[in-house]
């Protein structure tokens, strides 16, 4: 049986992606932004200004 498990694939986990801004939800219309939950749909909040969903950024 070949030894596999000295010769890995060295370190393939762990691979960390950090978006700038990945959780941020932005108004369309007068540019509010809010942090948002992880999970949450942005066109589930509302803008507390103009009470338009918001987007995604
Ligand atoms: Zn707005």
């Amino acid at each position: 049986m070949p030894d596999q498990s000295t010769q890995g694939s060295g370190r393939s986990k762990g691979n960390k992606r950090k978006n700038n801004n990945p959780s941020i939800c932005i108004c369309p219309r007068c540019g509010f932004e809010i942090d948002k939950a992880p999970g949450v749909n942005c066109r589930s909040i509302k803008c507390p200004e103009c009470r338009v969903p918001l987007m995604g950024k």
